[in-house]
């Protein structure tokens, strides 16, 4: 299946940036989006459809699936209690370097709004240093297949525990550079599961013991029919777990069930959910996420107490305060110490 008037030309869409049905670049109705929505089962239609370079390592591809490294977050998870970390980045770029261990895993996020900061990648390598683990964001925006064979096989060469892959928004906002989309988050996904296996896209082998975990993201804010079908897309694709969009709303949390069940149609299995939350929610900010599709209305602790009912995965932390990081920080662990 092919759209065309997809300014990201993507092969597996909507990407994360439509709104409402409306692209995140130009404002027109997202092809993508519409289509998704209106297929039931698809008439027989491919749900993933793969890049030339990921189709040909799949047709020379000789090995077997190679275990995920079993880390505290990976333990964590089973449990549906793993904790993940957003780094702060900007501390990071204004010359902060005492950090501490919080969480089971550091995320790393990649340019997001296409803001040139420090390579995810290379942040990670300067956590591992200090002992830290490590899930750095890699999106599909401005690297072609190329480039992101080398993050993954910076993401091996440096034993990270994870990576977090996602189309990525439109960088042209930004700073006038020529966005580039060679792959979707689908195809980067196959990518990093063939990589991960042992294979590189020039067709050669090397041997891999434990790989990392694969994450790709989830929308709950999006309607669940057709979330259903982009996060099967994701597990066709070879996905291990997910990581939410921002949670604001326990009625966004009790959709995320229904959005397994409708991937289970297109797809052979569920995965876990790692739930997203930015704290503090303060009431500024939640104007801000509305614009950006995000429903808001609860405090953060019925959001917490929601997300533990259901057993998900578990939770990701997102401390959307600079001067004060640490401080907030400690507040939303006490809580989820308390109530997850
Ligand atoms: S919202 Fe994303 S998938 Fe839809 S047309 Fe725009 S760039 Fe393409």
């Amino acid at each position: 299946m092919r759209v065309f008037n997809c300014p990201k030309d993507l092969l597996n869409g909507p990407c994360g940036g439509a709104l409402e049905g409306k692209c995140e670049v130009n404002s027109n109705s997202c092809p993508w989006y519409y289509l998704m929505e209106r297929f039931e089962l698809l008439d027989g239609a491919p749900l993933l459809v793969e890049h030339p370079v990921v189709l040909e390592m799949e047709r020379i591809f000789e090995g077997g699936e190679v275990n995920i490294k079993k880390s505290s977050f990976i333990k964590n998870l089973e449990r549906g209690k793993a904790i993940s970390v957003e780094f702060p980045i900007k501390l990071f770029e204004k010359g902060v370097r005492e950090f501490r261990k919080v969480g089971d895993i550091y995320t790393i996020p990649d340019n997001p709004l296409g803001y040139p900061h420090i390579s995810s990648t290379a942040l990670g390598v300067w956590l591992k240093s200090k002992g830290y683990s490590v899930m750095p964001h890699l999106t599909a925006k401005d690297r072609n297949v190329i480039a992101i064979t080398s993050e993954f096989r910076t993401v091996l060469e440096f034993d990270f525990e994870g990576v977090l892959i996602t189309t990525g928004d439109w960088s042209g906002f930004m700073i006038q550079g020529k966005p580039v989309f060679d792959l979707d988050s689908s195809n980067m996904i196959r990518l990093a599961k063939l990589m991960f296996s042992g294979i590189l896209p020039t067709g050669e082998r090397f041997e891999v013991k434990e790989r990392p975990f694969i994450a790709g993201t989830i929308n709950p804010n999006y309607p669940a029919k057709l979330e259903g079908k982009r996060l099967a897309r994701k597990i066709l694709a070879g996905v291990d777990l997910v990581i939410s969009q921002v949670v604001a709303n326990r009625k966004v949390v009790r959709e995320i069930p229904r959005i397994l069940q409708e991937a289970l149609k297109y797809s052979p299995h569920e995965v876990p959910v790692v739930i997203s939350l930015l704290y503090p929610l303060k009431r500024e900010l939640e104007s801000v996420l509305r614009k950006m599709g995000i429903k808001t209305g609860d405090d953060i602790r019925r959001i917490v107490e929601e997300v533990s009912s259901l057993e998900l995965g578990g939770i990701n932390i997102i401390v959307f305060e600079e001067t004060k990081w640490d401080e907030k920080l400690n507040e939303i662990l006490d809580l989820l110490k308390e109530v997850f």
